[in-house]
């Protein structure tokens, strides 16, 4: 069973106003297998971000298939509606997947603790006391134990990313999706961001992660892919990309970053 699969997946946007439809995802397949840690890499505006997005649905497709754990999640020759597939169902599929941004969007009236509760909560509906416990000892796997009660413009902005990680874990996803986790982060504050990451990785977590953290993406990932103008150009595993890239444009690219 993969994790994820895509299936030539298109995007367009139309601007409005007159403006030009743009083509941000042309032709994307991709498989993610169980346990994978898959790097995406590519210039800004490649589409990265919009690719992300439409793994949980946070953007429609227009063409392709997109499957997550072998279900079908969106099926553009059945044009979205039509799927045959309840909203229930749907949804049980997207608990499945968790997202940590660049922003850490946390509510800032509320607690570390608070933050990662309310899914649990309002949610998975577990009791009270259940969803506290549990959120706790997920604050405590990512080292935040001692920061369950701050709330977070007391915290640094890795904790608070830390924090945000815990609350997508809360859901219990089976699948992370990372979106330029550490590229707001002061230089200082990114490996703690990164250590997280890393130990989900080795705790058999698959992951889709947006990153220009080479070191990271080397280390950690089983495979890395190059995306260029909504195309992915390259896929490979990071040696065969970082030391001996095939195609002109990620060459072009890893050298402008590295
Ligand atoms: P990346 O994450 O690789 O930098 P994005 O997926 O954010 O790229 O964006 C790809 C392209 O789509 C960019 O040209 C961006 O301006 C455009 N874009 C992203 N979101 C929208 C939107 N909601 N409406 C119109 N254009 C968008
Ligand atoms: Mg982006």
């Amino acid at each position: 069973m993969s994790m994820v699969k895509t299936e030539g997946v298109c995007k367009t946007f139309h601007g409005g106003n007159g403006r030009k439809p743009l083509d941000v995802l042309k032709n994307v397949s991709l498989t993610v297998e169980q346990k994978e840690v898959v790097c995406i890499i590519g210039p800004s505006g490649a589409g990265k971000s919009t690719y992300l997005r439409t793994l949980n649905r946070l953007e429609s497709i227009d063409e392709g298939q997109i499957y997550i754990e072998d279900k079908l999640l969106f099926d553009c020759h059945n044009a979205v509606n039509s799927v045959k597939m309840h909203n229930d169902e749907r949804n049980k599929i997207l608990l499945e997947v968790g997202m940590v941004f660049q922003r850490f969007n946390l509510f800032p009236h509320k607690t570390a603790l608070e933050n990662v509760m309310l899914a649990p909560l309002n949610v998975r509906k577990l009791p009270f006391n259940e969803a506290q416990e549990k959120s706790v000892s997920i604050l405590e796997r990512v080292g935040l134990g001692d920061k369950i009660n701050t709330f977070p413009a007391q915290l640094s902005g890795g904790q608070q990313q830390r924090v945000a990680i815990a609350r997508a874990l809360a859901m219990e996803p089976r699948i992370m999706l990372f979106d330029e986790p550490t590229s707001s982060l002061d230089p200082e504050l990114v490996g703690e961001v990164l250590a997280v990451m890393k130990q989900l990785a080795k705790a058999g977590m698959t992951m889709l992660v947006v990153s220009h953290e080479m070191g990271f993406a080397r280390e950690v990932a089983n495979r890395v892919v190059f995306m260029y103008e909504g195309k992915i150009l390259e896929i490979g595993t990071p040696g065969q990309i970082f030391s001996n890239p095939e195609n002109d444009r990620t060459r072009q690219f890893l050298n402008s970053v590295l």
